[in-house]
Order: structure tokens, then sequence, then C-alpha cells
């Protein structure tokens, strides 16, 4: 397969290299390794792009996607940027007296007049920064900038529907901010050129790092922790935590690696194995459940209280029923719903504040 950004860094890359300049050597020559989610958002980004219909999705991925386009739709009406020219999925190259350095690849370009948005869609659960201080974000504005040199004003947006809160963030470029990103990012992707750049470890450096498995400074996190196992602290320091962080990820990583080693080849570990997972049965037909449930005297009423209602499946049912999309869709369901639900709410999860 070629290599659509020619080894060179992408925007995507900037993220990681602003807080690791170490990271652009270490993955020189790794292999991109696609895993369940990334493959989930590739289709739903197709999607978006108009190259998969919705049909082919599964329900997750089809559900994130219809939020992505309500959403972008809201955006477009608020910057009264309907009819503009619309660009997706084409790269951009930042190419100074024909050297390229580096590209992006937005989801969506609109432009109108001397106006431009730029949109990306995060389909994956992990929520990433919002607009303002995205750097992803940040090197796409100048990409855009770079090509379209007329533009007074770039807006860029972060669509993440599956992030709990703030699922759509934005900010403005002015052409002022633009250079001030355009000479931050030179400098950035110098410093990461060098053959001694450094390595620093962080969680939100190292976890799509090719590099993790096999980079020392990553590693270290692990021996770290090691070490203050015979005497754990009565309550960890962030930097313990950010050490626990990045070390799930790397087990993680090498997991993954074995279990497709093991997949290719049973012998591959001695003494690991790959164990069947547990069998699950799943009742197809709920009617025909029913009807031989009602012969032993169960009635209709405690049948359904034993019974699991899938939101997502009872809102296209109501939708295939009335023909409701949007806003009259989320009512027609609300209005279903009231007074037949509870809401409960999961242990708080440890997460690094904002
Ligand atoms: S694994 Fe982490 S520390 Fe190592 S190169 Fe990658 S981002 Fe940097």
């Amino acid at each position: 397969m070629t290599d659509e950004r020619q080894g060179l860094p992408s925007a995507s890359n900037l993220e990681r290299l602003a807080t690791c300049r170490g990271s652009l050597n270490a993955e020189i020559g790794l292999p991109d390794e696609p895993n369940e989610m990334s493959r989930a958002g590739d289709v739903g980004h197709a999607c978006l792009a108009g190259e998969v219909h919705i049909d082919e999705l599964d329900d997750e991925t089809a559900k994130t996607v219809g939020r992505c386009q309500t959403l972008e739709r809201s955006i477009l009406v608020d910057l009264d940027m309907v009819d503009a020219e619309q660009v997706r999925e084409v790269r951009f190259w930042l190419e100074i007296e024909g050297k390229r350095l580096f590209s992006g690849k937005p989801d969506l370009v609109a432009i109108e007049g001397t106006r431009a948005l730029v949109v990306d869609y995060k389909t994956g659960p992990v929520a990433v920064e919002s607009a303002e201080s995205n750097m992803q974000l940040r090197a796409l504005a100048v990409l855009v900038f770079w090509k379209y040199n007329h533009l007074e004003e770039i807006t860029t947006a972060i669509i993440q529907p599956r992030a709990f809160d703030q699922q759509a963030t934005l900010t403005t470029y002015k052409v002022d901010d633009i250079w001030e990103a355009y000479y931050e990012l030179l400098l950035i992707l110098e410093e990461a050129q060098e053959t001694d750049a450094p390595r620093k470890a962080s969680e939100k450096a190292c976890r799509y790092c090719k590099a993790k498995t096999t980079c020392p400074e990553a590693q270290k996190s692990i021996t770290d922790i090691a070490k203050v196992e015979s005497n754990l602290p009565e309550i960890p320091s962030a930097n313990l935590l950010e050490k626990c962080a990045i070390a799930k990820s790397l087990i993680a990583k090498v997991e993954a690696i074995a279990r497709k080693a093991l997949e290719a080849d049973p012998n591959a570990i001695a003494g690991y194995e790959l164990k069947p997972g547990a069998k699950r049965q799943k009742i197809t037909n709920p009617e025909g459940v029913f009807f031989k449930a009602a012969v032993i005297g169960i009635d209709g009423q405690e049948f359904s209280a034993v019974c699991d209602v899938n939101k997502s499946k009872l809102k296209a049912l109501i939708k295939a029923k009335t023909e409701k999309k949007g806003k009259a869709l989320d009512e027609e369901l609300a209005d279903i719903l009231e007074g037949n639900t509870e809401e409960t709410r999961n242990k708080p999860s440890l997460a690094k504040s904002k």
C-alpha cells in the first residue's frame, strides 16, 4: 500500500510531536497497525465522505455518523455557510520552495468568500482536546490557509459525538493567528527532525505512538511504577498516575501483539494460548419466546418486565413508522419514554481534570 503521507509528518502527528519531538524519529519505518476501533472509524469517515452507504455500517458507527452529520449541519447553519463550496477528504500539503514539510486531510473544508470552516470528526470514544487547543486542527488551519491564500478567517471545528461533553467545539483564527500557528509548527518540525530530538513520555503522546513497545522512555514508566510497589504512597501523585496510564496503554499493546501472534500460530508463546471466549445465547425472536412462555401462564406484562428495549433500535422503529427526523424524532422518542425510564449513573472514573 502506498503511503499517501510520503513518509512525512501529518497534522494528526503534530499533537504528539508538540509533546515528544523524538517520536518522529522513533516511528520511522514502523508499520501502521489498524485496530477494530480505527477500522470502524475509517468506515465511518468513508460514509461521511459519501464513499460508503450508511446501511453498510454497524449500529454504533451509523449512530455516530448520523450525529456527526447533525452537528455539522448546525455548525454550517450557525456560521451561515450552508451553501459554501465543500471539499471533503482531500490531502493538503505545506510546501516551501518545492520541499514538502507536512500534510493533513481535513474531513471537511467549506469555503465561503474569505472565510473557511475546517472540520475534523472524531468517531471514537476517547475525547480529544477542544478545537481551541487542538494541535491537529491548528495544523489543518495552516494547510488550508496555504492552499487558499485569499482567506482572512478560518474556523476550525472538532465534532466528537461520543465525547461525554463538548461534542462540538469551534475556534476562529484570524490571519495573524494563522501566521503564529505556522511559525509554531515550523519550529516543532525543525526540532523534531534533529537526530537527537528528545523523547518525552506522556499518556497523550504515547497513546497512538507506533514506537511505544520498543521505546525506553515509555517502558521506564513501568519500571518507575515497580519501584514504588513496595512503598505505595497514601495518595498517588499526578506524575505516578500519568505513568500508570502510559503503562496501561503499553501493556494493552503488548497483549494485542501476543493475541495476534497466537492467532497466527497457537504455539507462538510457550505457556500461553488463546482461550475460547464464553458462549452467549442471544434471543433473536422475542415474539416466538413469548408465545411459548404464554403456554405456561406468563402474561404480556410479566414478559415485558424481563425484556430490554434497545433505545437506538426503538428510535429507528419510530422513524420508520412516523417518517419523522431530527428534533421531531427526538421529541417523539422522548414522549414515548416519558415516565417509563430510570436514570442511573456509573461509578465515577479516574480522569485528568481539564
Ligand atoms: S512511545 Fe512515547 S516517549 Fe516514546 S517516542 Fe513515542 S511518544 Fe515519545
